[in-house]
This record gives C-alpha cells, sequence and structure tokens, in this order.
C-alpha cells in the first residue's frame, strides 16, 4: 500500500504531485456538483496540465473573472454603479454556472448592493431563472447550504409584496 505524506498534494488532473512552481490553487468557486468545473473546488493543479483538460475555456473564463471581480474595491453594483462603502450591502453572486447555455450564467459575477435590488430590472426574470434551476436536474448543492435558496429569499421581493396586500 502507498502512503502519501500529508504535505504532499496532487494535481487534480494529472494526478502527478505539485511541489508549487507553476500552479495554481483554487477556491471553493462553484456549489453546484453538477457544474464541470466542480472537480476543480479547492483544487490545486498545474498550469501545465490546463490545455489538456477537457473544460480549459471554462476554466480560463473563470480565472479572469475571479481575478477582476473578487475585491471588494471592485465590486461595483449594477444597478446605481457605484462601489459599496459598506460591504454588508453588497451581494456579490461569484460563479453560478461555467455552462454558457444556462439562463444564469449571465448573472456569473454580479454585484448588487442589496437595497437596489426592488429597483433592478432583471429582478423578476433572475428569480424565475433561480425557480427553474431549483426544480430542474442541473443543480445539485455541494452543502446543506443552498446558494439557490438563499439566493431566491434574496431576491424574491414579489413574493413578500404579495403577503402585504
Ligand atoms: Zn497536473
Amino acid at each position: 500500500m502507498i502512503k502519501m505524506k500529508e504535505n504532499k498534494k496532487l494535481c487534480t488532473l494529472c494526478k502527478r504531485i505539485v511541489n508549487g512552481n507553476n500552479t495554481i490553487s483554487l477556491p471553493n468557486f462553484i456549489q453546484n456538483k453538477k457544474d464541470d468545473l466542480y472537480i476543480l473546488n479547492e483544487a490545486v493543479i498545474h498550469v501545465d496540465c490546463i490545455p489538456n483538460f477537457g473544460h480549459k475555456d471554462k476554466l480560463h473564463y473563470i480565472l479572469g473573472e475571479m481575478k477582476k471581480n473578487t475585491a471588494p474595491k471592485d465590486q461595483q453594483c449594477i444597478v446605481d454603479g457605484t462601489f459599496s462603502e459598506n460591504f454588508d450591502d453588497m451581494l456579490s453572486l461569484g460563479l453560478l454556472s461555467s455552462n454558457p447555455s444556462e439562463d444564469i450564467y449571465m448573472y456569473n459575477f454580479l454585484n448588487i448592493k442589496k437595497s437596489n435590488i426592488s429597483l433592478w430590472d432583471n429582478q423578476e426574470r433572475f428569480v424565475r431563472i433561480l425557480k427553474e434551476l431549483k426544480t430542474s436536474n442541473s443543480w445539485l448543492s455541494d452543502s446543506s447550504f443552498n446558494l439557490i435558496d438563499y439566493l431566491i429569499s434574496v431576491f424574491d421581493i414579489t413574493t413578500i409584496n404579495n403577503l402585504t396586500d
């Protein structure tokens, strides 16, 4: 039996040891187990292995987006175009899908102030897409925290309004 030393990490793509040179460490960036990039959550990979990866175009896309969109100072509200001084008010959706043919894809890396949700002209459409995704077979949450349920609860303000009518 081969026993791995605990400090040796393996590249998720080639299963060989990574030694820190020319490697990328990925964060927990996708909560959907059915996404093509889910296997790369919290993975370490060799840069040289990317060209051989079957979903390399999707990976290049998210690496590019994560680079330009993660710092709080770069998060610009889609409704009023302002940057938030109150980070608790800014919702940054991150990656929702790596699949361009899914409706939710256009909302990847969206930043919006919670206080502006009711003013967002895409709010109803976004909630409809979330609800469709929830009942489809294309989303499987990776933990007890279900991102789709959470987003519906935050964005579905019409439900709240209807209750008070
Ligand atoms: Zn590798």
